[in-house]
């Protein structure tokens, strides 16, 4: 019996269309390749929407994180919602005509961590569109134990960024939220959803700072009270926060000069919830920013399986969090170059494919 966690496809005669990164180079491929054969434990999905992500944008140009992580040829993308066509035989509580997005991270399940409620860490996860066949194509098979049902009011473009979304709902509500003062470094689609997420559930201040106009203005739109450039963000924490500090701070550039500015403004006994990842080491004064402020750090993996999941369909149904605005470009596959030209322009919140 393979692992939970191995690829086994036994492909199917019929060829669909898929984004393949195809050699050790920059760029990605739009081929015709067998339909994903499923195991007894899988289903198949129809996708129908997929959002594009700074890691796909790492794969296109095949950085040394890439290098060192992925092997062509493979299916890239992994955050996608669809509809389910085929169910494995052991397959129970999944059927065909389900409207499923999925987590992407496939865990062993059977690990120490997996079996302490802490799956967001297991050491044995492959990640769809790295590790193994991704999302940006017309099928793709998942184990069913990784398949999350969207509410009937829940639209296949929200479906697609359920991924990114709960980066952001595992930032934000592992802190205490209701009533507190927060400062968000970093606007990007993850930014911005934790902003409307703050919002929802009842920060009484949200200060997000960025270096870009365009996603301040997003940001302003998801319900932020202030918006700033990090040059202006001292004097927003101090003058909303009395020269305190706040109580919370979601690390989601991973900019060295935004990490520190975070520990700066947090206030003694405060808390700061690190998602962005910085492209090197970095020196911190642990005596300093961290010891003598008594503060707590916490560093954000993925989602909570699946407590981050049930957070997020609960913010949604409740119609108090609505992520649709920080959705501003949406491509066929046809157009993947564009869409990676268009993320790194800085121009984009969060950017999907339409597949169906
Ligand atoms: P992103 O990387 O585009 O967002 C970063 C934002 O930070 C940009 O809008 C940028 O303009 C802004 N920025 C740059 N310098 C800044 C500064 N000095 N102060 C404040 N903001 C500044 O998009 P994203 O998809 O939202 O990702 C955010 C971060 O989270 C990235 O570092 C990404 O790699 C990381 N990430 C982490 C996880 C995880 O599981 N920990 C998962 C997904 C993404
Ligand atoms: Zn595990």
């Amino acid at each position: 019996m393979p692992s939970r966690a191995s690829t086994s496809y036994a492909p199917n005669e019929a060829r669909v269309k898929a984004l393949i990164k195809q050699t050790a180079a920059a760029g990605f491929v739009l081929k015709n390749v067998p339909e994903p054969g499923i195991r007894d434990d899988e289903v198949l999905i129809k996708v129908r929407r997929a959002g594009v992500c700074g890691t796909d944008v790492h794969i296109y140009e095949w950085d040394a994180w890439s290098q060192g992580r992925c092997k062509p040829p493979f299916v890239v993308g992994h955050e996608f919602a669809g509809e389910v066509v085929k169910v494995g035989k052991l397959v129970t509580d999944v059927h065909e005509g389900d409207r499923v997005t999925a987590e992407g991270h496939i865990v062993d399940g059977r690990c120490l961590l997996c079996r302490t409620g802490n799956s967001h860490v297991c050491p044995y996860t492959k990640i769809i569109g790295v590790d193994r066949d991704g999302c940006f194509a017309e099928f793709i098979a998942m184990p069913a134990t990784n398949v999350w049902h969207l509410d009937d009011n829940v639209s296949f473009d929200v479906g697609g960024i359920h991924d990114p979304m709960g980066n952001a709902f595992h930032t934000a509500l592992t802190a205490e939220i209701p009533g507190a003062t927060v400062l968000i470094t970093g606007c990007g689609p993850i930014g911005l959803f934790a902003v409307g997420i703050c919002r929802a559930a009842g920060a009484s201040r949200i200060i997000a700072s960025d270096v870009n106009e365009t996603r301040l203005a997003l940001a302003r739109r998801m319900g932020a009270h202030d918006v700033v450039h990090p040059g202006e963000a001292d004097a927003a924490v101090n003058a909303a926060t009395d020269r305190l500090g706040v109580d919370v701070v979601l690390e989601m550039s991973g900019i060295p000069a935004a990490i520190h500015q975070g520990f700066s403004l947090v206030r003694a006994g405060g808390r700061v919830q690190m998602l962005g990842i910085p492209s090197r080491a970095l020196e911190i004064d642990l005596a300093k920013e961290v010891i003598f402020k008594g503060i707590t750090i916490y560093g954000v993996v993925g989602r909570r399986m699946y407590d981050t999941w049930h957070q997020m369909t609960r913010f949604l149904r409740s119609g108090l969090f609505d992520p649709t605005p920080v959705i501003t470009h949406r491509f066929p596959l046809e157009q993947a170059d564009e869409a990676i030209r268009v993320i790194k322009s800085g121009e984009a919140g969060k950017v999907i494919f339409e597949i169906a």
